[in-house]
């Protein structure tokens, strides 16, 4: 019996965890649930799994579910202290990271400090400091599982040590804009954005698939979980999402991960990692299953060339690169910005910055605020200009 905390158990990855949990409960016991402001949805689940603890980001949120669940003897907590302890008690087995963004980061960091196993969802904080999350994890012998399905992929196909690797065959659908006219591109809406032609995700990871910054992000979070170069790391086109990522062995070997593009299923492998236990969900059908492949477009998607520079420059600059983007990500979704100023602030962004190499924690978060603080700057002023479309 594992015994599980769910950070963001109220989003898309923290519901389909809990889809795994309700299908195997002699497998799993919930110790902790955790999330942002959702009190009404959290209750429903508090009833559902009985948690020893639930915890909301925002204190009167909190204080809403405190009052909804009164009845019962689940403690409630508010605010990042309340994570803290939802991931460091003893109670717990795996901490599943399934919040949106750069906030995982120190929850991350703790439960790793307090020795607790990983199934990451949440690639943010492996980006904006993925050198001292490994780190961090080497130290105390604790495992990181990829949840991502491109790294459940990847970590599926490896052999033994890694040794006899070549490269890694990052997949991407190309996401709902991989064919769209170029002259439209400046006036896509938020609405367009988040139709995602394969997968029903979060909104900020939607808006990141549309620019494709979710696939740099994803080559950051590679090159981290698995040691390769950045030269060793190809991402390809593949519009059906069945092969989920490949490896190439230096023999010129390849080898696949393939499924249906239904998340439960790389959750429920890093939560029963090693064992591959039996899954009640619908088998993937390859009878006149087309699969093509095509080189990314580095014009139309140049978020993809941002994530390779910053992720090879390191240091600082990957958070700053993050927290610009998801600053620009919320401005759009507010249709304070264009799609186009998205991946345009984050490079703004980027190139001010003056990086330090081999971050600590607190270098971490300063870079991570100055550049929130400076891309909030540059949207007001963007929101400002009538008219912009570019
Ligand atoms: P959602 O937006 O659906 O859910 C986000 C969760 O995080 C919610 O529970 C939300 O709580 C919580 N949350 C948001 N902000 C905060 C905050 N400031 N403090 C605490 N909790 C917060 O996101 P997804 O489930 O789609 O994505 C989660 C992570 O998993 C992301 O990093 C994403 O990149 C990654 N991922 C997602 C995939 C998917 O298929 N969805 C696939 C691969 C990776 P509340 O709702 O209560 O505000
Ligand atoms: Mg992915």
């Amino acid at each position: 019996m594992q015994r599980l905390t769910i950070l963001g158990s109220t989003g898309s990855i923290g519901r389909q965890t809990l889809d795994v949990v309700r299908a195997a409960p002699e497998r799993f016991r919930i110790h902790a649930l955790a999330a942002g402001r959702n009190a009404a949805l959290l209750e429903e689940q508090i009833r559902e799994f009985k948690p020893s603890l639930a915890v909301l980001l925002r204190m009167e949120a909190a204080r809403e579910l405190r009052g909804r669940v009164q009845d019962l003897s689940v403690r409630v907590e508010a605010g990042m202290a309340g994570m803290l302890r939802a991931v460091q008690e003893p109670g717990v087995d795996k901490v599943v990271t399934a919040v949106s963004g750069r906030i995982g980061l120190e929850p991350t960091l703790a439960a790793l400090q307090a020795g607790k196993c990983i199934a990451l969802a949440n690639k943010e904080t492996l980006v904006a400091a993925g050198d001292l999350v490994m780190r961090t994890a080497r130290t105390t012998g604790c495992a990181i599982l990829p949840v991502d399905s491109e790294h459940s992929a990847i970590f599926q196909c490896l052999e033994d040590d890694g040794q006899a690797l070549a490269k890694i065959l990052l997949t991407a659908s190309g996401g709902p804009f991989r064919t769209c006219p170029l002259e439209h591109m400046p006036d896509i809406t938020p609405a367009e954005a988040l139709a995602h032609p394969n997968w029903s995700m979060g909104d900020k990871i939607t808006i990141d698939s549309a620019t494709m910054m979710n696939k740099g992000l994803e080559v950051i979070e590679a090159h981290h979980l698995f040691g390769v170069t950045y030269d060793q790391i190809e991402v390809l086109i593949h519009p059906q999402s069945v092969i989920h990522s490949m490896v190439e062995y230096r023999d010129g070997s390849v080898l696949a991960q393939l499924g249906r593009a239904d998340m439960r299923l790389p959750i429920q492998y890093a939560l029963d990692y090693p064992v591959r236990y039996a899954s009640p969900w619908e088998r993937l059908n390859l009878r006149n299953q087309e699969l093509s492949f095509f080189a990314p477009d580095l014009q139309r998607f140049p978020a993809l060339g941002l994530a390779y520079r910053v992720g090879r420059r390191g240091g600082t600059l990957p958070a700053v690169m993050n927290a610009a983007n998801e600053v620009a990500v919320r401005a759009f979704l507010r249709e304070q910005i264009s799609f186009a100023r998205i991946i345009a602030v984050a490079e703004e962004i980027c190139a001010l910055h003056d990086v330090i190499d081999d971050p600590d924690l607190p270098e971490i978060l300063a870079a991570d605020a100055w550049a929130r603080r400076l891309a909030a700057e540059t949207v007001e002023r963007s929101a400002g200009i009538k008219g912009d479309r570019s």
